[in-house]
């Protein structure tokens, strides 16, 4: 039984057998390391030899005990969100765990946005959401993990927050956390190696620290996987379509209402009622947007999802949540949100329909454009 051995950078216990799942080791490197008495996970190996965070999730009850402890501690903590999806990113109930202990809130994947997005109206975005979830950021920061001098803005903004203290970070999967927190690492590093001792021997409070100048550290946690991610829905080769890597370049759809567009099978939009106007779309720009009769569009989709309409592709169909509805009436300019897909701008009166993956968010806001 591996119940008794521990790595000995993180502290969790080794096992053999999920990749995914914290204290995965190889067979070989676990004999290896039983050889020589340094016995490390692959997740600090790698931290140890690439400078590189691998990603791990852990259960749910795990994290719960994870964010207790950080509430427990005097530190600044950094909440890692995805713009392009705020439902997707959050961590329910985090003001309560963090107490007393500021969070700054930060945007990840700003790269992704359109050019013409005022970066004010973001914020304030992300901030009204925030406060919606009880959170109450001391401050609300754009970033891209891709961009070197975000990174650097970053990790100014934290040092004037953190006033000494220990840095965690927290933040659910896919929001790029992993990514930011290696750019940090880079930044701050350069080459050098992170970890030098073993810092937890016999713990299982699962994370990883990057030492600062001034013997503080910043504190990467595991993420939990939160279940209505559309990035859930979709097969391994399509999660560039909701995990964009460029800009996104809008295109805009002249509708009657009576007309429907389908987001490859991920989506759809109706145009039930209003005059002739144009719908702005920014989705990821591979992705495919079909035009049809409202009217047949319920045998449209029956007819072509996993062909025509994709993805999710025909051997994925089967698995593939049914599309659900919601309609609104809107009277001023707004974004409907297909929550991690994009979204589409509607400027004139309309009552439409939009739809998504049973468990998948939609909702409306004002437009950010
Ligand atoms: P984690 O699970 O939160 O650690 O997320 P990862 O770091 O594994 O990133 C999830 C996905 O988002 C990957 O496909 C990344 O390449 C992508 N990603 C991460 N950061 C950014 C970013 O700043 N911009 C863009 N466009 N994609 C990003």
């Amino acid at each position: 039984t591996l119940t008794d051995l521990r790595c000995i950078g993180c502290g969790a216990e080794i096992q053999t057998l999920d990749k995914t799942v914290l204290g995965y080791t190889p067979k070989s490197a676990l004999e290896k390391g039983l050889e020589t008495g340094e016995l490390y996970c692959q997740r600090c190996f790698r931290l140890r030899h690439y400078n590189e965070i691998a990603d791990v999730n852990i259960s749910d009850d795990a994290f719960l005990k994870l964010l207790t402890e950080v509430g427990n501690t005097n530190s600044l903590v950094v909440n890692v969100i995805d713009i392009f999806d705020f439902n997707g990113s959050v961590i329910p109930g985090l003001h309560r765990f963090v107490a007393d202990n500021d969070v700054l809130l930060v945007g990840n994947k700003r790269d992704i946005l359109p050019k013409s997005v005022k970066e004010s109206k973001v914020r304030n975005w992300l901030r009204e959401r925030a406060h919606e979830e009880g959170l109450r950021p001391v401050d609300v920061v754009l970033a891209s993990a891709y961009n070197k001098d975000d990174i650097a803005d970053l990790m100014d903004e934290i040092e004037h927050y953190r006033a000494g203290r220990d840095v965690y970070v927290v933040g659910v999967t896919n929001v790029g956390k992993s990514t930011l927190i290696n750019a940090i690492i880079k930044n701050a590093t350069g080459d050098s190696d992170v970890i030098t001792t073993s810092r937890f021997p016999g713990t299982t409070l699962d994370k990883i620290e990057i030492p600062l100048d001034d013997g503080s550290f910043i504190i990467d946690t595991p993420g939990i996987i939160h279940r209505h991610q559309m990035a859930h829905f979709v097969g391994k080769n399509d999660l560039k379509l909701v995990s964009p890597k460029k800009e996104i370049k809008p295109k805009t759809y002249q509708l009657n209402s009576g007309q429907t567009l389908f987001m490859g099978g991920l989506a759809r939009f109706d145009y039930i009622k209003g005059d002739k106007q144009g719908f702005t779309g920014f989705f990821d720009n591979n992705l495919n947007i079909h035009r049809t009769k409202l009217a047949g569009a319920d045998e449209f989709y029956a007819k072509h999802a996993g062909g025509l309409l994709v993805p999710p592709y025909e051997d994925e169909l089967e698995s593939f949540p049914k599309l659900v509805r919601k309609e609104f009436s809107l009277k001023e300019k707004t974004d409907v949100v297909f929550s991690g897909l994009g979204w589409i701008r509607v400027v004139e009166d309309a009552v439409i329909a939009a739809w998504v993956p049973e468990g998948v968010d939609v909702l409306i806001r004002k437009a950010l454009i």
